[in-house]
């Protein structure tokens, strides 16, 4: 990522805060909930937090937001760590989880119903949803409202203990019912649940909600600025409501920002989660995601995610990201770092007559264009060998400067070859292509200094590896999923040609390509090697294409 130090709201704030002595040190935090894997929008949100920890010399704390039992896993808990560590959003010593603060929560909750400031509630959900009245009309008490405060202790203490039943009874803030902020009306506190939780066992029977958790989780922590998205800004009343009200140990302060979104992207986990768990793809991790780990297995590389985020910015409004953006970003990280290997993703034969018969001839390739120091590699020629089917035209135009019958080109790295004959099936499909090479040529010119005008790239058809080459697409066929007609579902936008498998062959040299190595098959674009490759079978994601949509119509590279 760029180095200098971005400026955005927040980050004024921040300025304004250290000035007027408010704060001391900087805290922020990430407070995923443990029950999906992270996706774009959270690597955003991670780094807007992390950056500014870091750039002021402050903290940076990861909390699981394990206040629901119900919908965590510690998969979750493992692989948002994981990604966070890959995204390079170092929490130090700084790992929490919410349940860590079930029993001060649970203090704090008796001394607000000590003051009378919260009291359990036995309207059903439903009774709840009917008293609470709407946007324009103003909700109505409980009957419940007004009961003593050692009732309140009692029953409370009893909802802990497990002698309720589920939606048996809430602990609800007592605000004000008439209140024009919906989520002021008695916000529910606590309500009761029998579920196993992942770190805590079957301690409690009562869970604290996101509202009351999250706020004095802050506090706890000594976080300075809690930084969210804008969905939780109606809410930040009741975050001060709480903090106002109970006696914290510090006094944080919630900033809004807004989400990313990106062209073709969901972020939304329960939409994510839906893909997985009724299989429209493989996994949390499955390439076409727009998850971390997705992204990851694609064979995106943090530094590329990390600069999109940053170019992305840090808004008070939503707007929607180009795909394109992300895409330019990764070309402009992979370009220097990506190795070159050849492969012919979709191959046509072209035996080279006067090649002798068993002969291999090695040739150096550079690894990398304009980095000599990233070495060469060996590539093997053999009088078979493969090219790409469309690098091959029976009856080329004047400007296809690739093979065609009595053309010329050269063999990247090693020699010119001339179509001499073209071999076809009984339907007339071309399975074979007959040409000769010039001895002369090796090395990639002639003593003549005859010019050849392409350069197209190839492999032994000898000594190679078989590659399962794997092409995306994107997963869904329109820039905006979730903007859906009457009786849609996202589902109805999903693209059912997102996912091809193919066979290629590639230099030889890719057998020694590891997880998490950045490959260019040149000319054909940005390659990774993908977790189900195992000694008997090489299998490749395809990362991206060599073509730059972004960076051409828009202004010069940073
Ligand atoms: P859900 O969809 O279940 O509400 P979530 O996406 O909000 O989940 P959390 O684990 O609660 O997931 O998110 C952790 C943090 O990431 C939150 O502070 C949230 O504001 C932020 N976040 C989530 N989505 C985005 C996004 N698209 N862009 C930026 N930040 C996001
Ligand atoms: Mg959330």
């Amino acid at each position: 990522m760029s180095d200098e130090k971005p400026s955005n709201f927040i980050r004024d704030i921040v300025d304004e805060d250290l000035a007027a002595g408010k704060r001391k040190e900087i805290v922020t935090r990430f407070p995923p909930e443990p029950s999906g894997y992270l996706h774009i929008g959270h690597a955003s949100a991670i780094q807007i937090s992390h950056s500014i920890a870091k750039d002021y010399k402050g903290r940076f704390h990861l909390r699981f937001d394990d206040t629901n039992p119900e919908k965590e896993e510690e998969e979750f808990v493992e692989s948002i760590k994981n990604d966070l560590q890959w995204l390079g959003a170092d929490w130090g010593d700084y790992l929490y989880f919410a349940s860590d603060y079930f029993d001060q929560l649970y203090e704090w909750a008796i001394n607000l119903v000590k003051e009378g400031k919260a009291y359990v509630d036995d309207l059903s959900p439903e009774e709840m949803k009917e008293y609470r009245g709407s946007l324009t009309e103003p909700g109505k008490n409980s009957p419940y409202r007004d009961r003593s405060v050692d009732e309140n202790l009692d029953l409370l203490e009893r909802m802990k203990n497990g002698e309720f039943d589920e939606g048996a009874k809430v602990l609800r803030a007592k605000i004000d019912m008439a209140h024009p902020n919906l989520i002021m009306r008695d916000p529910v506190m606590y309500r009761i649940l029998k579920a196993r939780h992942h770190r805590v066992g079957d301690k409690w029977n009562i869970y604290p909600s996101y509202d009351y958790a999250h706020g004095q989780s802050d506090a706890i922590e000594g976080i300075t600025h809690s930084l969210c998205t804008l969905e939780f800004e109606i809410h930040r009343p009741l975050y001060d409501w709480f903090i106002e009200n109970l006696p914290v140990p510090h006094k944080p302060r919630q900033i809004e920002f807004a989400r990313l979104n990106v062209e073709y992207v969901i972020t939304s986990k329960r939409m994510l989660r839906q893909l997985v768990e009724e299989g429209y793809v493989d996994g949390w991790d499955d390439p076409r995601m727009p998850t971390v780990s997705g992204f990851r297995r694609r064979g995106y590389t943090s530094e590329a995610i990390n600069e999109f985020c940053y170019r992305a910015g840090v808004a008070k409004r939503e707007r929607v990201n180009e795909y394109a953006l992300l895409e330019y970003c990764l070309r402009q990280d992979l370009e220097s770092k990506a190795a070159r290997r050849m492969a012919v993703l979709d191959p046509i034969k072209v035996v080279i007559e006067n090649f002798p018969d068993e002969e291999v001839e090695w040739y150096d390739g550079p690894n990398h264009p304009s980095n000599p120091e990233m070495g060469t590699r060996k590539v093997p020629l053999t009088k078979e060998i493969y090219i790409e089917r469309d690098d091959f035209m029976e009856d080329p135009p004047k400007k296809f400067f690739r093979l065609g019958p009595g053309r010329e080109v050269r063999l990247r790295y090693a020699c010119y070859i001339t179509c001499t004959d073209v071999l076809k099936d009984s339907e007339g499909n071309i399975v074979e292509l007959r040409a000769t090479f010039d001895p002369e040529s090796r090395g990639g010119s002639t003593p003549d200094g005859r010019k050849v005008k392409g350069t197209i790239h190839w492999v032994s058809a000898k000594e190679n590896v078989a590659i399962e080459t794997r092409l995306y697409e994107q997963l869904f066929t329109t820039p905006t999923p979730d903007d859906l007609n009457e009786g849609q579902t996202f589902l109805d936008n999903i693209n059912p040609n997102s996912k091809k498998v193919i066979t290629s062959y590639g230099e030889p040299e890719l057998k020694k390509a590891k997880l998490g190595d950045p490959i260019q098959f040149e000319r054909k674009g940005y390659y990774a090697v993908d977790p189900d490759s195992s000694d008997e079978k090489l299998v490749f994601n395809q990362t991206v294409g060599l073509r730059d949509s972004w960076g051409k119509k828009n202004a010069k590279p940073r």
